[in-house]
């Protein structure tokens, strides 16, 4: 077994774990560690999301991380590939109104360019959309955009690495020692690299039970550890030795062949129907959450029948050009959910050394760099620098402090 010792050890490598260690690293904030049981991430959400980023919320606090973190997406566009393609909604009847007041709040009260939009201003904006016959408006917000995601986490991790960070593939937490405020132990098990379905059965379980390992394990020293686990940060929690009313629920999204329509250069869509879709490479990503996906780490994609139930359906019936659509492929990955849909960002009050990010109800790409930023000052000064971000403490859900947001997808 062999052991070493870190001032910051974070737990996870998503997205959000390599932003805390790339804004830890520039604070240059003692050393620091990254621990993944996949640094691949193949199974990581920060893998599999469909790289949307809009600053339009009903939160003030999601407004600002969103918005802080796109502006860092812009002024980085080499690495982040940032596109301000927009968002545009469209809403029927029935949800026409409150579509309405969404806009003027965020307009009002954020300051953010939201137009709102006549049925054959849609039109005249997206020529495709063909079959209206349902739609009262829509809602368009021009500097929301599109990003890549991996590329932004290879960023954080590089130039964390370039300040001596250190990034542990193979790391399975197995248990967590709170020994004092100042020392905390984590025992990993050393797993060998996995396919892809060895890993799916892995993370489909819980990391507290027996896995199969190579059987080496390792303990690693901190003064103080983040819970960067993303989907599974509850099952971490726990394991750490507090409970976090995180939950992970699976969400679907599928590609699929345009056969020939030429959709690359329109944005982010989202249907009434809850479906929305934006071009990928020369196909289109659409996606679905469905109301009806029971809570658990389920990982699967339910393919062809996915598609046509759930996405094709939807389409079929808002352009002729949809009529033809042909699935290719696509995957099942994990949304973060809290009871308020807003993500925990703080120190647990538990303990003086334990800080968690997640939960971020799936707006966590695109907060990441902000959220990530938060926790290191936090850390590094001990107290929040550029956002104040008390009001997502962990704590908030026992005081009944919640930060509701509405407005997702
Ligand atoms: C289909 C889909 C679409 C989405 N679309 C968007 C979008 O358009 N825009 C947006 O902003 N967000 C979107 N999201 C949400 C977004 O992807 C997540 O909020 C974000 O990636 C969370 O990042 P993270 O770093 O917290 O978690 P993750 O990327 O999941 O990282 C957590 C890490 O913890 C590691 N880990 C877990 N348990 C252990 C353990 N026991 N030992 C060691 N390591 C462990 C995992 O290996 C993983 O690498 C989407 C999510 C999905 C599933």
């Amino acid at each position: 077994m062999s052991s070493s010792s870190f001032d910051t050890l974070v737990l996870g490598a998503g997205l959000v774990g390599s932003s805390v260690s790339f804004h830890l690293s520039k604070m240059q904030s003692g050393t620091v560690a990254v621990l993944d049981a996949d640094l691949s991430g193949r199974l990581s959400s920060s893998e599999l999301n469909a790289g949307g980023a809009r600053a339009t919320w009903d939160q003030p606090i999601n407004v600002i991380l969103a918005k802080d973190s796109i502006d860092f997406f812009r002024s980085h566009r080499e690495i982040s590939a940032y596109r301000d393609c927009g968002y545009l909604w469209m809403f029927r009847k029935d949800q026409w109104q409150q579509g309405i007041a969404r806009a003027e709040m965020i307009q009002k009260k954020h300051k953010i360019d939201i137009h709102v939009l006549s049925v054959k201003e849609i039109q005249e904006k997206t020529p495709f959309i063909d079959k209206s016959d349902d739609l009262e408006g829509g809602t368009f917000s021009p500097t929301d955009g599109l990003f890549n995601p991996n590329t932004v986490k290879n960023y954080f991790r590089e130039e964390s690495k370039k300040q001596n960070v250190q990034f542990l593939e193979g790391h399975r937490i197995k248990s967590v020692s709170v020994l004092n405020d100042e020392s905390i132990e984590v025992e990993c098990e050393l797993i060998p690299p996995k396919n892809e379905s060895e890993l799916k059965e892995y993370y489909e379980r819980d990391p507290g039970q027996p896995q199969k390992s190579s059987g080496e394990t390792r303990k690693i020293r901190a003064k103080q550890i983040v819970n960067c686990t993303g989907a599974w940060a509850s099952k971490i929690a726990k394991l750490i030795g507090y409970d976090s009313p995180v939950w992970a629920v699976r969400r679907q999204v599928s590609i699929f062949d345009t056969r020939g329509f030429d959709f690359s250069h329109y944005g982010m869509m989202v249907d009434p129907s809850g479906v929305y879709f934006h071009p990928e490479a020369t196909n289109i990503l659409g996606g679905y959450a469905d109301p009806d996906e029971p809570k658990g780490w389920n990982l699967n994609y339910d393919g062809e029948s996915f598609f046509q139930e759930k996405i094709w359906s939807a389409l079929y019936e808002r352009s002729t050009k949809f009529e033809e659509l042909r699935h290719l492929t696509g995957w099942g990955g994990l949304y973060e959910m809290t009871p308020d849909k807003t993500a925990i960002i703080g120190r647990v009050e538990k303990f003086k050394n334990v800080f968690e990010c997640h939960g971020f109800s799936g707006r966590g790409a695109m907060q990441s760099y902000a959220a990530g930023r938060g926790i290191a000052e936090l850390i590094a000064t001990g107290k929040y620098q550029s956002i104040d971000l008390n009001c997502l403490n962990g704590s908030r859900f026992q005081k009944n402090e919640l930060v509701k947001e509405g407005l997702h997808i």
